[in-house]
């Protein structure tokens, strides 16, 4: 993956995509002290980044591809789905019978088809495997493809054109396939910035991975950061290695500081972010990074229920409902930010 790769990425998304735009942010620049620039990706068609690898991918398919399957419920599938419809692309996205049916009908009313099988991600994962070889559907994984990374880069050439003497980036991460293809863009247009990786600490498989040196499982839980849920891939290909070779430092977060993002985006900057795209902000927010020149945060994602997004600016529950997200498991809580790459 480099820098050229994105910029044919975006010479190919471009009339399919709408640009970001940095806002800068008195009121975290005042509590920083330093410039503070939010990034408006979540005002995103689809509501989230990923339409960006979702439309590159689709666009690099071989021609006479008869269509596309994945088995992400959350923001790729919708933008997998879109990036389809655009091309006149059969889509099929599978989910587990656990996926609500609200989440289906979303699906499908992007003109994809819905499978619902089995009781898991990997069983849906599995039937999306089986359908990629038996009708011949380009299976798109959600981040550990070149082609999406490759996408996904283009935020960051984006930010690193609005903000270019940005001395850190703080990017959501999950699965790294926004942030190997966001801190390759920025790095190679402004080699000194500090990209740093900010994750909920309740089962950030990247962070435990890279202490690990190689992919981990880590038991899911339910988290305000929905988005940024889920393992990295045991046959992990591409992200990990990536992450690793451009990553300064990472970030973990509690459901209250997660909380403290989301609202202080609502009330002073006036703007809806699910959790997975708060964190950047929540980072800021919990005094958890020192800056010493512009920091830029893209805010990835808005597609929060708003139900729970009422209760949290209602300040009923910082941490959600309990019954929704239980405590922290010693586990959990034992996973310490990673050092800082050797590289
Ligand atoms: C998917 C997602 C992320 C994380 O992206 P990865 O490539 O999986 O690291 C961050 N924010 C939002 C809103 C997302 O949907």
């Amino acid at each position: 993956m480099t820098v050229a790769d994105i910029l044919a990425a975006r010479a190919r998304i471009a009339p399919q995509v709408r640009r970001s735009f940095a806002a800068p942010s008195e009121a975290l620049s005042v509590r920083v002290g330093a410039p503070v620039w939010l990034t408006h990706e979540h005002q995103q068609i689809t509501g989230a980044f990923k339409l960006r690898g979702a439309t590159n991918a689709v666009a690099r398919l071989p021609a006479g591809t008869p269509g596309v399957v994945t088995a992400s419920t959350g923001n790729h599938g919708r933008a997998l789905a879109h990036a389809a419809r655009a091309r006149g692309l059969r889509a099929v996205v599978c989910l587990s019978h656990l996926v609500p049916e609200n989440k289906r009908a979303a699906v499908r009313a992007l003109g994809a088809e819905v499978r619902v099988i089995g009781h898991s991600q990997d069983d849906a994962q599995a039937e999306a495997a089986r359908l990629a070889a038996e009708a011949g559907l380009a299976l798109i994984p959600p981040f550990d493809h070149p082609d999406v990374i490759a996408g996904q880069g283009t935020l960051g050439l984006e930010m690193a054109e609005d903000v270019p003497d940005a001395a850190a980036v703080l990017i959501p991460l999950s699965g790294g396939g926004l942030f190997a293809g966001v801190a390759t863009a920025m790095k190679a247009l402004n080699p000194g910035i500090r990209a740093i990786g900010v994750s909920m600490r309740r089962g950030a498989a990247m962070a435990a991975s890279l202490r690990a040196g190689h992919p981990v499982a880590v038991t899911e839980a339910p988290t305000l950061a929905d988005s940024l849920g889920g393992g990295i891939g045991l046959d992990n290909r591409h992200t990990l290695d990536a992450v690793r070779a451009l990553i300064d430092d990472v970030i973990l977060l509690s459901e209250a500081e997660i909380a403290a993002g989301i609202r202080h985006l609502y009330h002073h900057e006036r703007q809806i972010v699910e959790g997975g795209g708060a964190v950047g902000v929540a980072a800021l927010l919990a005094g958890r990074i020192t800056v010493r020149g512009p920091v830029l945060v893209p805010l990835t994602g808005a597609n929060i229920d708003m139900a729970l997004h009422a209760r949290i600016i209602a300040g009923h529950d910082a941490h959600a409902s309990p019954e929704d997200i239980p405590e922290n498991t010693p586990e959990q809580e034992t996973i310490p930010p990673c050092p800082p790459s050797a590289s």
